[in-house]
């Protein structure tokens, strides 16, 4: 099965889908890489979800990602004696670090370089966003403070400090713990929630060590003013909409998210739009125009991947939303605008051998009967730099490596599969020509453009861009 859309489709797994013949059936519909949530679900539901992906796979004999989604430093309130309390604009209260339950005038807030970090007149927003107040007074244990809007605050409920870099380790215990589980697992990507600086992700792949890569959730204001380093440490990164609004105007995000996607097609690096896409899908059978819109958008930006979250984890409507999306790319991709629109944040080109190869496979791809594109790639660089052109020919990634098929899953427009390492010229052509034609990538005396890298067999960028011609008479060639 060859997808015939560039953009690709991340799904969240939970309750409404982890089961074998449903996550089956979602890629069937069209889900290229599966998200465990790790702010949800115990270890053994992670490691089901996981072998039904491995099953659904090895039965549609497509490389399925799975990333592994850490819940991250995400600071949250203690508890109240009596679960919630009433609040109204101008109500004053303490936080402290004292664990008794809170009433009306204080509260636990167990964090302790949370305190350390507050300055008087700063802005804290709790529950998402429904509570605003201001830091009066303050000292490293406890801090006055003011309600501006709002009308109720419960059981631990998130606290963001927008104004601050909280100097909390990105990874917590139980990050940590859920991490070294998902490795022992063998999931393909690790995503990090509420990283605030590039020193949070020099940390998570500093433990992860290559065995999985590593994506950034930004979803911090202070990351977006920190992007590019951060980019410098990440594989990936996710356009974290949710908790990204929770700090933001709604104004301001869209604008973020394009300047995301922008940055990290510069780079190369993999980027997902992610959060609310199909948000009424989760219990409807059909979206809003406007979501349809927003899926639309995204695709028209150029994006890798977009995703769902509650749409397929707890949702009603899990398949619908994964063919309602597949439909609304689809069509963005039949569009005659969508490559010029999405041509408008091309990126510029590295001087390294494999920019220049890449650009130049580009071009000539622009000749009509080029029919479709050929990485020999080892570890993926080659294939994700090939993608970062945005071709409009298919792109076939060929990796004699299971992991690096699977994380690739996740890039705009490859088509990654296993093969065999080439052992020589004569190999490189014949295999590119036989994978072209056994997925049906080319028709008899259509141009072929095969990237690979000499001396075969060593990894290192490609440096090679061999031409060839699917043969006339196409024996075992087939749609599939
Ligand atoms: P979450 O992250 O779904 O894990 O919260 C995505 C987001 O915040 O948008
Ligand atoms: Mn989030």
């Amino acid at each position: 099965m060859i997808r015939a859309r560039r953009a690709r489709i991340v799904a969240t797994l939970g309750p409404a889908s982890r089961a074998p013949g449903m996550v089956k059936a979602l890629a069937e519909a069209g889900v290229d890489v599966f998200r465990l949530n790790f702010s949800h679900g115990s270890h053994d539901d992670h490691a089901a979800a996981l072998k039904a992906v491995r099953g659904a796979e090895m039965a549609l004999q497509r490389p399925l990602g799975v990333l592994a989604d850490l819940q991250g430093p995400k600071l949250r309130l203690g508890r109240f004696a009596n679960v919630e309390i009433d609040v109204k604009p101008g109500h004053k209260m303490r936080f402290d670090l004292d664990p008794t339950p809170g009433d009306e005038t204080r509260v636990q807030m167990p964090h302790p370089e949370i305190f350390r970090a507050l300055r008087p007149g700063m802005l804290l927003l709790l529950d998402d966003g429904r509570v605003r107040l201001r830091v009066g007074e303050r000292t490293d244990e406890w801090a006055d403070v003011t309600i501006e809007s709002g009308s109720k605050l419960s059981d631990r409920k998130g606290v963001a400090v927008p104004e601050a870099v909280v100097p909390v380790s990105a990874l917590t215990p139980k990050d940590r713990e859920d991490l070294a589980f998902a490795l022992r697992i063998g999931v393909d990507w690790v995503a990090l929630s509420f990283v605030q600086k590039a020193e949070d992700m020099a940390e998570l792949k500093q433990i992860v060590k290559g065995r999985a890569a590593c994506l950034a959730k930004i979803e911090k204001p202070q990351a977006l003013a920190d992007l590019n380093s951060i980019l410098d440490y990440c594989d990936g990164v996710m356009v974290a909409r949710g908790d990204l609004g929770v700090e933001m105007n709604p104004e301001d995000v869209p604008v973020a998210q394009k300047a995301i996607i922008r940055a990290a097609r510069q780079r190369g690096v993999p980027v997902i739009v992610a959060t609310q896409m199909l948000e009424s899908m989760t219990a409807a059978p059909a979206p809003t125009r406007a979501e349809a819109s927003d899926v639309a958008n995204a695709v028209y930006e150029g994006a890798d991947a977009l995703m769902l979250s509650a749409e397929t984890a707890s949702g009603d409507y899990p398949l619908e939303a994964v063919g309602i999306m597949n439909r609304i790319m689809e069509r963005v991709e039949a569009d005659p605008l969508w490559p010029s629109l999405m041509d408008a944040e091309h990126a510029g080109m590295d001087d390294i051998d494999a920019d220049a190869l890449v650009a130049a496979a580009r071009k000539a791809g622009e000749a009509q009967s080029t029919a479709c594109i050929v990485v020999f790639t080892t570890l993926g660089g080659t294939a994700r730099r090939m993608s970062r052109e945005r071709p409009l020919q298919p792109m076939l990634a060929l990796t004699p490596k299971p992991e690096t098929a699977r994380r690739l899953a996740l890039v705009w427009g490859l088509e990654p599969r296993l093969g065999k390492e080439p052992a020589s010229l004569e190999d490189v052509t014949d295999d590119a020509v036989s994978g072209a034609m056994t997925f049906g990538l080319a028709q008899p005396g259509q141009r072929i453009l095969i990237l690979a890298g000499t001396p075969f067999g060593a990894p290192g960028a490609a440096n090679l861009l061999r031409l060839a011609h699917a043969p006339s008479k196409a024996k075992g060639a087939r749609k599939s």
